[in-house]
């Protein structure tokens, strides 16, 4: 399995990619908003896109399909409950099922509901596990809720599905947010040195060759993933002074994508 993580450098500062098979050239495209940029990556890798995978409906993530379509003829795959909300799809997901790239490459669709309700992340099974995952899970962040989605669905997708994976995933999301995540993280655990120590050496990182973490790196960086904290519990007091003292991990998750909403 090959990936290419695409920056756009636009204002909503996607990440677009490619996975290609090795042996046979075909390529996925992961939401190719810029789909000039992922066209000229396949092209000068000598690939072709044959499937264009939408991790959920939302604009930012669907807006190149039309022309990648047009100029490549490839077949939308998304979560089956976005078929009236995604043009033209082809193929419908649900949790499961394994998308092909090839001969080589194989991904498991995740059924991933928080950030909107038809979001799906895909897991490939290789040596080293690697994660996409759209805009429900962020280097040191997690998807807002504010489109279509619910805060309840994130924190089980999270705790059922995210914090089960092997700790070697590698992550690849939808944004690059990491550098203000890992300012809310320190705001929420201000003692949290792995966060400190990632953020002085990320703050001006160029997103072209960006930093990929892993859920063990995430574990530690991403508050989201810190529930039991104890700083982050008595940070969270001082806004929440209902908070019982050992509240369980779903209020305070929800309590803090609240606080993250307003950050
Ligand atoms: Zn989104």
């Amino acid at each position: 399995m090959i990936v290419k993580q695409i920056w756009t450098g636009n204002a909503y500062r996607n990440f677009n990619y490619l996975i290609a098979c090795g042996e046979t050239g075909e390529a996925l495209a992961i939401d190719p908003l810029d789909h000039e940029k992922c066209l000229k990556t396949a092209k000068d890798e000598g690939w072709d896109i044959t499937q264009i995978l939408n991790t959920h409906e939302h604009g930012d993530h669907t807006g190149g399909n039309d022309a990648m379509v047009r100029q490549t003829g490839a077949r939308i795959l998304a979560h089956k409950d976005a078929a009236d909300k995604i043009p033209g799809m082809a193929r419908a997901l649900s949790a499961g099922d394994v998308v092909k790239v090839g001969k080589t490459v194989e991904l498991e669709v995740l059924d991933t509901p928080g950030h909107t309700m038809c979001h799906v992340c895909l897991l490939s099974h290789t040596d080293r596990p690697a994660l996409f995952s759209g805009d429900t899970l962020f280097n040191a962040g997690a998807g807002n809720c504010h489109h279509g989605g619910h805060p309840s669905a994130l924190y089980k997708t999270f705790s059922d599905q995210l914090a089960r994976l092997s700790p070697a995933t590698a992550v690849y999301p939808g944004h690059d947010y990491i550098e203000n995540n890992l300012r809310f993280t320190l705001s929420r655990e201000p003692d949290n040195e792995q966060a400190q120590a990632m953020l002085d050496r990320l703050a001006s990182q160029d997103p072209n060759h960006a930093y990929v973490s892993t859920l063990e790196v995430e574990m530690q960086i991403n508050t989201f993933f810190r529930l039991t904290s104890p700083t982050v519990i008595a940070k969270l007091r001082e806004s929440f002074p209902d908070l019982p003292d050992q509240p369980d991990p779903r209020t305070v998750f929800l309590k803090l994508r609240e606080l993250r909403n307003q950050w």
